[in-house]
């Protein structure tokens, strides 16, 4: 999730909670300072009950963290904030929202339950997503979706980049989540109609028909990515509000294509289906059960490897 204003008091009171440090041996309160991509991450652990040490919920925020500086080549602003609030009672990753308080500090407030295992950890996809949506300027609200979309899309990129997951899994993700993004009937364009499919996969489905068109159109030399970092080198990240056309301008000029404005003006006010049976046949991904297999003599195979190939200039330093 993604916002400015909302969770304002939630922040502040939550804010006061960390200057408690006490409690049992069971209770942890700890703060610490991430030095990532060359951007300072305070993590805060509040008061609480948690089974695993804060030692493995700091590697937890480091390791999402990484895969964002990996992909983005470098964290994409130079001051976070991750708040973490353990939940009573329950397990796993929960509540994530990113925002920006009057600190200027953009922040991530999200809960992590008592209980939670070291594998829900590894698992966990939620962190990453969370520090993705830090990249990209705050939008109005009708332009919510480009801002879930990016967030949903490149946070298994990301973590395959880094090694964190093997690539069938982005594939397979997509496969099953891009449906959900199709126009249902009386659906009009992505600023128009604001249900979760069209906010999250509506927006990831840009994303990949943009990685796909860029690519096309740069002989597989450029991708989405380095349209976003495009964004993030012209200073828009969270800390500022940007409009959706200065965004994709700016993403468009950093490849010398005009594919994300082109696409916006195809899919913001008219439904947009995407064949999406065909794309999978021309990317050489093979739907089969819960995972899919791979055709290398398709003919964008090579689009679809470039995807998650890990980026040449690794952790290269975000211009300011
Ligand atoms: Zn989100």
């Amino acid at each position: 999730m993604v916002g400015a204003v909302a969770a304002f008091s939630a922040g502040i009171a939550e804010r006061t909670a960390y200057a408690v440090r006490s409690g049992g041996p069971d209770v942890v309160a700890d703060s610490r300072q991430l030095e990532i991509g060359g951007a300072q991450i305070t993590v805060n652990l509040a008061a609480g009950h948690m089974d695993l040490p804060a030692g493995r919920i700091f590697a937890w925020v480091t390791r999402a963290a990484s895969a964002v500086s990996m992909y983005y080549g470098g964290f994409p602003v130079t001051r976070a904030e991750v708040d973490i609030r353990p939940g009573e009672g329950r397990d796993g990753v929960f509540h994530g929202y990113t925002f920006l308080p009057d600190s200027g500090i953009v922040t991530t407030h999200i809960g992590v339950g008592e209980h939670t295992t070291e594998a829900e950890l590894e698992n966990d996809w939620m962190m990453t997503h969370e520090l993705v949506h830090m990249s990209f300027p705050g939008m109005e609200r009708e332009h919510h979706w480009i801002e879930e979309g990016i967030a949903t899309y490149v946070e298994p990129i990301a973590r395959v980049q880094d090694g964190q997951l093997p690539v069938t899994s982005v594939w397979q993700q997509l496969v099953d989540g891009l449906p959900k993004g199709e126009p249902a009937p009386g659906d009009e364009g992505l600023d128009h109609t604001h249900t979760w499919g069209r906010t999250y996969w509506g927006g990831a489905m840009f994303c990949l028909l943009a990685d796909v068109g860029i690519r096309k159109a740069t002989k597989n030399r450029l991708g989405l990515e380095d349209a976003l970092r495009g964004i993030v080198a012209a200073r828009g990240s969270m800390e500022k509000d940007w409009t959706i056309e200065h965004a994709l301008e700016t993403g468009d000029r950093a490849t010398g294509t005009n594919v994300l404005m082109n696409l916006y003006e195809k899919m913001k006010a008219a439904p947009a289906p995407v064949d999406l049976d065909q794309l999978w046949k021309e990317l050489g991904v093979v739907p089969a059960g819960d995972t899919v297999t791979f055709r290398d003599d398709a003919p964008l195979a090579a689009i679809r490897k470039a995807i998650t190939e890990t980026p040449r200039a690794k952790l290269a330093p975000v211009k300011p």
